[in-house]
């Protein structure tokens, strides 16, 4: 309990660290805690407790399924803990605990299944980390609206005699929520991107008349397009959460910057393009105890701002997160395929992409982009002028490709984006086809 007001307190009241040395200060304490009071309590960890970061394996989701009943320090098997998320999802009536153990279910981008375990304590962490950070007013009642796939007691640990707590399942579909929503008209909206998206279409056209102080985007990317539309509905800025199952990773600041959660994560860098410094992150959560997740390498790639910010914060600013390094675009480079010189990829960031769609002089409704391979762009557009739509896109298309030193591949255009799938349209989880920059290899 003591551990949750001192974070409170901390993310709402205290200067952010200024310098990096601070950071790594905190980050070393951080450290020096995992290896006293957790690692010794994981029967896969303990042996590593004393063993420098470098020698810990390296995790991802796959392995950390595979030893998901060594690794937790509650004594959990997996096939309990999966059986039990399993039938409480079937059922969703009931939320799975073992003792005081929340356990929960991802799905995630690639379609793997994880698990997640968290204690009364984590989850009072994480509730005293959003209300620090963003309740509007902490002495006044607050409604929260929370959109999401499943029930978490991650989630009700925030109701409290100040927060009044409205929980929207997802798999019931949006629109079915709007009466009820209108009803609650929160104080502060939380949603995944592409459901935000969807409620500022509803606000827009008069079906949804609510008036939230905090629009919060979390879980997926929010991409430029979405927030524009999200923030024009609600008049006010998103501020964003990117977390996923393994923890809370970044948070948008004051100033409304994106920056990585280094007060309570260790980011390692797995570079993949060395003229951005876009990086896969490995992460090692300092706070986690339940289900420790130390040295764990994200597919997600995020892209570094060095400048600093307004807010006065040292932590790691991004510019964006573009999603899986699977779906990260790449072109030839001007000169390859020529005799005598270098063939080469040029690292493509979606922005690009996007930017040439926003920027077109025929109005453009809504498109994706398929890369496959490095040889062709198939382009689907939604536009009331489609032909002048194509000729503006391809143009700006070659002016980015000049300007990277970049081939533009042979371009393919269709008219019309296919309605989404049941599935889809409900919202739920940010099916592939819903992004509009996707990769085929
Ligand atoms: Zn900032």
């Amino acid at each position: 309990m003591i551990e949750a007001i001192n974070t409170l307190i901390a993310t709402r009241y205290l200067p952010p660290p200024r310098t990096r040395a601070a950071i790594d200060r905190l980050q070393a304490q951080g450290f020096a805690r995992l290896r006293r009071t957790v690692m010794p309590r994981s029967p896969f960890y303990a042996p590593f407790a004393d063993q420098p970061v470098a020698r810990w394996p390296q995790m991802n989701k796959a392995r950390l399924m595979e030893h998901f009943s060594q690794i937790n320090t509650a004594g959990l098997t997996r096939e309990e803990a999966l059986h039990l998320t399993l039938q409480a999802e079937a059922s969703r009536d009931f939320t799975p605990m073992i003792g005081d153990v929340a356990l929960g279910l991802s799905t995630g981008t690639s379609g793997q299944r994880g698990l997640f375990a968290s204690n009364r304590a984590e989850r009072r962490l994480w509730a005293a980390l959003m209300m620090g950070r963003f309740m509007p007013q902490l002495w006044r009642r607050q409604r929260v609206a929370f959109f999401l796939r499943a029930n978490n007691p991650l989630y009700e640990t925030v109701r409290n005699p100040l927060i009044a707590f409205g929980f929207y399942d997802l798999l019931r579909g949006i629109d079915a929520h709007i009466p009820a929503l209108n009803h609650q008209n929160p104080t502060v909206l939380i949603a995944p991107a592409q459901v935000l998206t969807r409620l500022a279409g509803a606000q827009t056209a008069g079906h949804l008349h609510i008036a939230p102080q905090q629009v919060i985007s979390v879980a997926e990317v929010l991409s430029p397009e979405d927030e524009i539309a999200i923030t024009r509905a609600f008049e006010r800025p998103v501020a964003q959460i990117y977390q996923c199952t393994e923890g809370v990773l970044a948070l948008t600041c004051k100033a409304g910057s994106l920056h990585l959660n280094e007060r309570y994560v260790h980011f390692g860098r797995d570079v993949v393009d060395t003229a951005t410094g876009a990086f896969c992150p490995i992460i090692t959560d300092l706070r986690r105890q339940t289900l420790p997740i130390l040295n764990y390498r994200l597919d997600d790639v995020l892209v570094p701002d060095p400048t600093p910010c307004a807010c006065g914060s040292a932590a790691t600013r991004i510019t964006r997160i573009e999603g899986r390094a699977d779906d990260m675009v790449y072109w030839h480079t001007r000169n390859s395929g020529t005799a005598g010189t270098e063939t080469g990829l040029i690292y493509v960031p979606a922005d690009i992409l996007r930017q040439a769609v926003a920027t077109a002089t025929a109005p453009i409704d809504d498109y994706r982009m398929q890369q496959i391979r490095q040889d062709t762009l198939h382009i689907t557009l939604d536009t009331p002028a489609f032909n002048a739509a194509c000729v503006s896109v391809q143009a700006n298309l070659q002016r980015a490709a000049e300007a990277l030193g970049a081939q533009l591949p042979p371009l393919t255009f269709s008219h019309g984006i296919p309605p989404p799938t049941q599935d889809q349209a409900r919202g739920g989880d940010p099916a592939p086809k819903r992004r509009r920059v996707t990769v085929q290899r």
